[in-house]
């Protein structure tokens, strides 16, 4: 199992190798952020362990570029104790977890167990799908660079839809992702708010994404949005 290990302190990163060889890793050392980058660009690790205070760029902007790349490799982000502002915004550029400094070994090597086991997946921070944008931390969405202004629902449905790009999506489904068992929608609602969304994010636009397929459901067009439906 194949692990980079990015940390500038030479001492710190020796101690980490060495631990991580005598639990059978094959670790590669990266001192700084646009070598890890290029490193991770190089050989598909199973595990990145990521120093956030790096010299050059740090931790937050080597995850991001690795994950604008389509690098998934899951990363585990080494932070300061108590800086919890630092954990969320790491999440929030990528990272998979989050170590606080100075940790235990034992529980270095169990976090990295774990999240070998998820695999490299793809797992966009920022949803992406044509011209519309969605940053599900920032709340924010947009088409073509142009800010959309949704209500909680839209952006939760219109999230729902950019996770499932092409696919087919009926009523019932739509509504057991992104209503509760609290509310009493039916699937109507549905109707409403698929039409509340294309009034803001088609509508404007010329091109429509949300497509109606008759009588399944609702899909999202994958594609650029940049030709115009017949
Ligand atoms: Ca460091």
């Amino acid at each position: 199992m194949r692990v980079l290990v990015v940390e500038d302190e030479t001492r710190a990163a020796a101690l980490l190798r060495r631990g991580l060889v005598e639990e059978g890793f094959a670790v590669d050392i990266g001192s700084d952020g646009v070598d890890a980058v290029w490193q991770a660009s190089e050989v598909a690790y199973y595990v990145i362990v990521l120093d956030l205070m790096l010299p050059g760029i740090d931790g937050f902007e080597v995850c991001r570029r690795l994950r604008a790349d389509g690098r998934w490799a899951p990363v585990l982000m080494l932070t300061a104790r108590g800086e919890i502002a630092d954990r969320i915004r790491g999440l929030n550029v990528g990272a998979d977890d989050y170590l606080p400094k100075p940790f235990s070994f034992g529980e270095l090597v169990a976090r990295l167990r774990a999240l070998m086991r998820r695999g490299a997946v793809a797992r966009p921070a920022v949803l992406e799908v044509g011209g519309l944008r969605l940053d599900p931390a920032a709340r924010t969405a947009s088409r073509d660079e142009t800010p959309l202004d949704l209500s909680s629902k839209e952006f939760a449905l219109l999230e729902y839809l950019m996770r499932h790009p092409g696919e087919v999506l009926t009523r019932t489904v739509i509504m057991e992702y992104v209503w509760d068992f609290a509310s009493d929608a039916t699937s109507n609602v549905v109707d409403q708010y698929v039409a509340y969304l294309r009034r803001k994010i088609d509508k404007p636009f010329g091109v429509p994404q949300v497509e109606m397929v008759r009588g399944a459901g609702y899909r999202l067009r994958a594609g650029t949005g940049q030709q115009r439906l017949g």
